[in-house]
């Protein structure tokens, strides 16, 4: 029986709860379709941190190359600073396994309204990529003349020719296998005169390849428009890594709810394992109070599943999650409803059996 082998890391916060949850449907999937799950628990973030003072171990990366790919939780602690949380574990890895490409699709489920009015939010059906290795977030920059008037603190954008071809590739191919073949690439060159034309450069470069594609260009600020007021006007975006991220928040709020969003941290050379993980943070909020919306691990479940080869099953998994949602009987209080982590689950769960 073939059986793949992951690296399970439920991070803080709600991830636990979650990512407990995420596992068992995989396990259910799993047996259904014929294969198997080896999972192996990484007990790495802030409670890891308290003891050890580093969010994982020397060499923790290296030990998570040999998976086939690596189920997240989510990481965050509100007494810890992001940049110890944020980069001492999850941009760490990203990082460190090369995961340039950042993929975030965006849909609203059957049953859920979301906040655009019917006709706007029918036509939603996107998948964002982002660049996730550089640019914005590359980690370059600095402070100095600390208490002087001339004080500056400093981030510097980073772009590569390398980066941007193989992130613009990537989206052109995934552009390429959806049915409307559509590519909108976001920008800022209209006001940032280097990184951002460089970019642009570079794509068009890429894009040469595509003329099968049909593509148009958009500054970052009129992307937020759209997206808001002609949403089926979209298929698939390419944006930098600060671009995307203020972009897939938009996303997930138009399509209902944080609780149901999935990415994808992909390493497309397939070098070392991808890492997937529902969008949402570590939620203290609502941690213990076993009411985590565990949609979004689900649809990551299927991300994964769909990354190892194994199409049918995680079709099987989003059709479970879509008879849950259109019924709308078992819904989590962020989609407006009462029911616990759970009961989704089980709901979840039954519907997989049931769609077997
Ligand atoms: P981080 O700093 O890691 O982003 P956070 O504490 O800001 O974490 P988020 O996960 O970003 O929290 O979510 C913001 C709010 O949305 C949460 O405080 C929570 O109320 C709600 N939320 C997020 N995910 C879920 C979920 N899976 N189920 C229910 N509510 C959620
Ligand atoms: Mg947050």
């Amino acid at each position: 029986m073939r059986t793949y082998n992951i690296a399970v890391m439920p991070g803080d916060g709600i991830g636990t709860e979650v990512i407990s949850a995420g596992c068992e449907l995989l396990t259910a999937v799993a047996k259904a379709h014929g294969f198997g799950f080896k999972f192996e628990h990484f007990d790495w973030g802030s409670d890891y941190y308290r003891k050890h003072g580093v969010m994982m171990p020397e060499g923790g990366v290296d030990r998570l190359r040999p998976f086939d790919a690596i189920y997240f939780g989510a990481v965050g602690d509100p007494k810890i600073p992001d940049a110890v949380t944020l980069w001492g574990l999850r941009l760490a890895i990203c990082q460190g396994l090369d995961q340039y490409a950042n993929v975030r699709p965006t849909r609203l489920l059957p049953g859920l309204k979301g906040p655009l009015r019917p006709e706007l939010g029918a036509g939603i059906d996107w998948v964002i990529v982002r660049e996730n290795s550089e640019g914005e977030y590359a980690g370059v920059g600095g402070r100095a003349h600390a208490g002087l008037p001339l004080e500056v603190g400093m981030d510097v954008a980073v772009f590569t020719r390398g980066g941007v071809e193989r992130i613009c590739k990537f989206a052109c191919d995934l552009a390429r296998s959806r049915p409307r073949k559509k590519l909108t690439i976001v920008t800022k060159s209209n006001a940032q005169r280097h990184g951002m034309v460089f970019w642009d450069e570079t794509c068009k470069r890429v894009i040469a390849d595509y003329p099968d594609l049909e593509i148009d260009w958009m500054l970052v600020d009129a992307m937020t428009t759209r997206m808001v007021l002609k949403p089926g006007t979209i298929d698939t975006v390419l944006a930098t890594n600060l671009h995307a991220d203020v972009l897939s928040d938009l996303a997930s709020a138009v399509a209902g709810s944080l609780g149901i969003g999935a990415t994808a941290n992909l390493d497309p050379s397939g070098a070392g394992p991808s890492m997937f993980e529902p969008i949402h943070g570590s939620a203290f909020d609502i941690t213990g109070k076993g009411i985590a919306n565990p949609i979004g691990s689900f649809w990551t479940a299927a991300m994964m599943l769909d990354h190892l080869g194994e199409p049918k099953a995680a079709a099987a998994v989003m059709q479970a999650i879509e008879t849950v949602t259109r019924s709308g009987k078992v819904m989590p209080p962020d989609l407006g409803g009462s029911s616990g982590t759970k009961d989704v689950t089980k709901a979840v769960l039954d519907a997989l059996q049931g769609a077997l």
